[in-house]
């Protein structure tokens, strides 16, 4: 280490990894993506490969216990790591679960943090396989990995996207940020007075996106079932911004979107509008939606046409001509990643 410090948050998050990684070089023939794409990829046998991916929560950044029961924190910890292997064109098969805890926490609560894994093993069909176990001085750490496997044929990577290609998004975007907004404010109006109960009435669908998401495992079947691989996909985790910017960048193209084409569900743009935040900025910046966005080639047009589960929001161009988010005036405006940036603040 040189005299010279520099502060993390000047790099960002990606700045960060691409600055620590960029000198490592892939030796083993097997390992045929490495650092860049939501997993790795390793070759076992001339058409299949290993998927291998991994993420960490921790209290006070990326989880706040008053609000979040630990069983729905153990369940989100999987699911989390399950999307990152559809984001592959993968089926996710095993995980494992590493934890650091303080001493403040009881054996049941641990219990109720397994009850969540367990019952998110069932419901993505993944067997836990390992972990690790230690202290800590303060709060929990979270850390699970995911192996998943693909035919090579089919994997979806981050760069493959070209000019014409149509953006496709699943579900709908923005609801986990705002249900974070609800949860928020009835957490401040505890801390102001423990005596007002939570007033979480209409805003089920919301809370449960932030509080449980689902890896939608479902889509990973339905581009089967259609015969569709997607060109180019990602999951949505930081902003659908974020994420169309990483798939633009990996695959050297621009992108037009179009806001009046985000889908947001009608209670999200209610309670956006209660909050005085506009919806399309929630889907673009929020994050944590785990639907996925992935690009399709303008032959593939017909098969995905009309289903209920995917929108198509816009098209990749050429990359001379820039990412931009059309409004509903029609004006272009230059798209920017503002999703999470754990090194700011
Ligand atoms: P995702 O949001 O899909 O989980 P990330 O944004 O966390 O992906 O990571 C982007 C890429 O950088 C991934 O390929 C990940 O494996 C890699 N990566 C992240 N942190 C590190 C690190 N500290 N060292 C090496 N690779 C990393
Ligand atoms: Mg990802």
């Amino acid at each position: 280490m040189s005299d010279k410090t520099t502060n993390i948050s000047e790099l960002g998050e990606f700045g960060l990894i691409d600055h620590l990684t960029k000198n490592f070089e892939l030796k083993n023939a097997t390992s045929l993506v490495g650092v860049g794409d939501d997993a790795a990829v390793i070759s076992i046998s001339e058409e299949d490969a290993l998927l291998i991916s991994t993420d960490m929560l921790i209290e006070g950044i990326h989880f706040n216990l008053m609000y979040m029961p630990l069983k729905h924190l153990g369940y989100k910890a999987v699911a989390t790591n399950v999307s990152d292997i559809c984001a592959m064109n993968g089926v996710a098969e095993q995980i494992t679960v590493s934890l650091a805890v303080s001493s403040r926490f009881p054996l049941e609560a641990l219990e109720e943090l397994y009850e969540g894994i367990h019952i998110a093993c069932e419901k993505f069909n993944v067997d836990l396989v390992g972990g690790d176990t230690t202290s800590s001085v303060s709060g929990l750490t979270i850390n699970i990995s995911v192996v998943g496997r693909a035919k090579k044929k089919d994997i979806a990577y981050r760069n493959g996207a070209k000019e014409f290609d149509l953006l496709v998004v699943t579900g709908d975007l923005g609801a986990a940020y705002i249900g974070l907004q609800v949860l928020e404010r009835e957490k401040n109006v505890f801390n102001a007075n423990p005596n007002i109960q939570p007033d979480l009435d209409g805003h089920d669908y919301i809370i449960e996106r932030q509080l449980k998401p689902e890896a939608r495992v479902d889509i990973i079947g339905y581009l089967k079932e259609l015969d569709v691989v997607p060109t180019s996909m990602i999951d949505i985790s930081d902003g659908l911004a974020s994420e169309i910017l990483h798939l633009c960048k990996a695959s050297k193209v621009g992108c037009h979107i179009y806001d009046e084409k985000i889908p947001i569900d009608s209670k999200t743009s209610l309670t956006a509008i209660e909050f005085n935040l506009d919806p399309s900025t929630c889907a673009l910046n929020g994050g944590e939606d785990y639907e996925l966005l992935f690009t399709i080639a303008q032959a593939d047009f017909d098969k995905v046409k009309g289903n209920p589960h995917m929108t198509f929001i816009g098209h990749m161009t050429n990359e001379k001509d820039g990412t931009y988010f059309i409004d509903k005036n029609g004006s272009a405006i230059g798209l920017k990643a503002q999703g999470w940036n754990h090194f700011q603040g």
